[in-house]
């Protein structure tokens, strides 16, 4: 990742924000060249922290913030969005980008035989759906599509998030042997992974119990650790997610059945936890039709989840009581879902009891942590990246102003403004 910090904040302190010199590996620039900026006028923001702006002029310039003005002072391009409310983009921590129903209205399977291109374009389609309703980046737990996907919206020509990527999973089919988990993990790093998949515990269509050991989540999460990379595991029950937290790994997925005593633990061993509790279940629901039929989407299964609705309820309730935990938004979001993504943090302040100044940090500043990002993404301040989105109404006193969003701006471009 750039690190482009360090001139724009000496900018933004004598703050001039034109004639700021580039910082080095964004668009071409001239040494000569006057630089542009381009200023967000806000009623009011939302830093992803947990601090409230008054009304403020957001200055970028090159795609990073250079400083944040009180409205009026900002010199260059004014977008003013009148009474709108700016806060970072949201960070997902949790998707599935190449997710998506297929020409016969059904999700994607072996059934129905896609080029290479339909896909990608399908992931397309996800990926402007999602940036539009004001997702800045996503970590998408992950297909071999999502590569091209990442480096495509990287170029800065097609409009999409960032994108992470673990490209692939490690599970229970590779065998017994830990020495093919530090293998897979090595060849995945290859291959341009941003972040390990691990399935340590089955699906909760199929009750989650665990399915690697100790053994082999130490040498998977050990190899990634040496490597500089994070890992995910999936992990619904407490004997899975112990493993897990033992194992050092970086985040909890799901979790949909953790009790207290869990969830303790992973406050103490310092692992994030990423509870997926309704747009998941709710899509799956509502598009049953689509899913049935296809893998382990059975009768059966569909009970499993309705099942376990309640159950995640309750372990995410239990979660915002164990101090020092942090709670991440992720939803898992497969075909039906992107673009909806704010629903989950909507419910789980409007139904989990999450104050919504927590649910937006743990969608900004927490979700960018997870990520190993703090310094570049999740916070609106002088030096980080210019993803700016804006909400009629005040998300951190009505969540539900996250459904209206009507700006949306990434590393300095507008990707959405409404009229
Ligand atoms: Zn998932």
């Amino acid at each position: 990742m750039l690190s482009a910090r360090t001139l724009p904040v000496l900018c933004a302190l004598s703050l001039i924000s034109l004639a700021c010199t580039p910082p080095t590996g964004s668009q071409q620039v001239g040494p000569d060249d006057e630089v542009q900026a381009v200023v967000v006028r806000v009623a009011g923001a939302l830093d992803g922290t947990g601090g409230r702006i008054g009304p403020s002029d957001i200055v970028v310039v090159n795609g990073i913030i250079t400083g944040i003005l009180p409205a009026g002072r900002g010199r260059g391009t004014v977008y003013d969005l009148g009474d709108a409310i700016a806060l970072p983009g949201l960070i997902d921590t949790h998707v599935h980008l190449g997710w998506h129903f297929n020409r016969e209205g059904r999700t994607q399977s072996a059934e129905v035989q896609e080029t290479p291109q339909e896909s990608v374009l399908y992931g397309a389609e996800n990926a402007l759906v999602t940036l539009r309703s004001g997702v800045t980046t996503v970590q998408s737990i992950g297909a071999p599509v999502d590569k091209e996907l990442r480096d495509a919206f990287a170029r800065g020509i097609l409009p999409g998030p960032r994108v992470l990527t673990s490209l692939s999973a490690v599970g229970a089919w590779l065998g017994d042997d830990e020495a093919a988990y530090r293998e897979r993990v090595q060849e995945l790093a290859a291959e341009g992974a941003d972040v390990i998949k691990i399935f340590a515990s089955a699906s909760i269509r199929d009750g989650g119990p665990p399915t690697l050991s100790q053994a082999q989540l130490d040498a998977t999460c050990g190899t990634a650790a040496a490597l500089g990379l994070r890992t995910v595991a999936h992990a619904h029950g407490p004997e899975s997610a112990r493993r897990v937290a033992m194992a050092g790994c970086t985040t909890v997925e799901h979790g949909a059945l953790l009790d207290r005593a869990t969830l303790e633990l992973l406050a103490e061993r310092d692992v994030f936890y990423d509870p997926n509790i309704d747009l998941v279940f709710r899509n799956y629901f509502e598009n049953q039709d689509r899913f049935l039929g296809v893998g382990n989407y059975t009768e059966e299964g569909f009970d499993q989840m309705r099942a376990a609705v309640p159950k995640a309820l309750a372990a995410f309730r239990e979660a915002l009581t164990v101090p020092g935990l942090r709670v991440v938004f992720g939803t898992d979001a497969v075909a039906g879902a992107h673009g909806r993504n704010y629903e989950e943090l909507v419910y789980r302040v409007q139904t989990g009891g999450q104050p919504a100044m927590d649910a937006i940090v743990s969608a900004t500043s927490l979700a960018a942590a997870s990520l190993g990002m703090s310094d570049e993404i999740g916070t609106l301040a002088a030096g980080m990246r210019a993803d700016i989105i804006a909400t009629q109404g005040n998300p951190a006193d009505d969540i539900s102003a996250l459904g209206a969003v009507s700006f949306v701006m990434i590393d300095g471009r507008v990707a959405r403004r409404d009229p």
